[in-house]
């Protein structure tokens, strides 16, 4: 006798009724679970820190595309520490501004993220400098093992602080100049040091560029398309600093026809041994905009798990997914 059994469809919760014998469909439908559950339990889960709070950029608008990239993937589980604001926007008479610190101060002493919990941070942070305590536990956490994030404008923070300079290797902005370091180039199959003076840091208007990748024995990019079509965003150019230990992943080329174009294959993804601790810093990802396509998000996710871990265990797309000629987008929900 044949035994009628309804099992649940994992992807909708809906009721199935089994065509065969539930004996014979199991498999299948084990099958079917672990293709829509690649989530792992809870505690297997990689954890991860965001830092946001301050931001030249809407931090408040991407920290929730970059939780939601990363959770999406089943790798991570994902919390946020956020500083406290900045200073509002336009001039401040010294009487404000000391009004201003006054009322900061309390909740700056309040702000004490436990980096050393988390298997990699990520940072969605260029803003006031944090006080000497946290500052201090960051190099640690970093010099002991921790995983680093640097996203996008995160590399534009803190240009008078020579460790966290050396944990990005290349930044831009905040008066950083030939004084920091220089430039990365890729020229003729390698990494050129560019020592030409001049300000750290520039972009042009907003576009869609393609991305190649240059590295593709590392764990982040073995694997991936060797080039995709990036969804519009800032290319950013002339990044100068310290440059150690770092390997370039990833770069794009700034036409010299676009206004700040340098005519140099610009570097976008990269890794940074610090100590013990392994960094990727991915120069992408302006805005939520800048975000929407897959090999952002893949490459993102791949960078967050290989510097918590040092190995990668996601998936690379199928080339399909991250072609040169066109952005294939996967859309955030409306709110992430
Ligand atoms: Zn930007």
């Amino acid at each position: 006798m044949v035994e009628e059994l309804w099992i649940t469809n994992p992807r909708t919760s809906e009721l199935i009724k089994p065509m065969k014998p539930l004996r014979a469909i199991l498999p299948a439908a084990l099958l079917l679970f672990t293709l829509a559950c690649p989530s792992l339990p809870a505690a297997e889960k990689l954890k991860v820190l965001i830092v946001d709070g301050q931001n030249n950029h809407s931090w408040a608008t991407t920290t929730p595309v970059l939780k939601w990239i990363l959770e999406e993937s089943g790798r991570f589980t994902v919390a946020v520490s956020t500083t406290p604001p900045g200073p509002p926007k336009g001039r401040m008479s010294a009487e404000q501004k000391a009004e201003f610190e006054k009322s900061s101060a309390p909740l700056w002493a309040k702000w004490r993220p436990k980096f050393s919990d988390y298997d990699v941070v990520v940072s969605n942070y260029n803003g006031d400098r944090w006080p000497d305590e946290v500052r201090a536990a960051f190099v640690e956490y970093v010099r002991n093992g921790g995983g680093l994030v640097i996203f996008h404008a995160a590399d534009n923070a803190f240009s008078d602080w020579p460790e966290f300079n050396e944990m990005i290797g290349v930044g831009g902005w905040g008066g950083r100049n030939e004084k920091s370091g220089p430039m990365l180039r890729w020229r003729d199959g390698k990494v050129v040091r560019d020592e030409t003076p001049g300000g750290g840091g520039t972009h042009g208007p907003q576009h869609e560029f393609v991305v190649e990748i240059r590295d593709t024995e590392h764990p982040i990019t073995k694997g991936l398309p060797a080039r995709w079509l990036h969804a519009i965003d800032e290319l950013y150019s002339k990044l100068r600093g310290p440059a150690k230990n770092l390997t370039v992943l990833a770069t794009a080329f700034a036409d010299p026809g676009k206004r700040n174009g340098t005519g140099e294959h610009e570097p976008m993804l990269m890794t940074i041994a610090y100590g013990k601790g392994r960094v990727f810093h991915d120069a992408l990802g302006h805005a939520p905009p800048s975000m929407v396509d897959i090999g952002f998000q893949v490459t993102l996710a791949r960078g967050t798990e290989w510097a918590a871990t040092g190995k990668v265990t996601l998936p690379a797309p199928k080339p399909e997914e991250m072609p040169a000629d066109k952005v294939v987008k996967r859309e955030p929900p409306a709110k992430p």
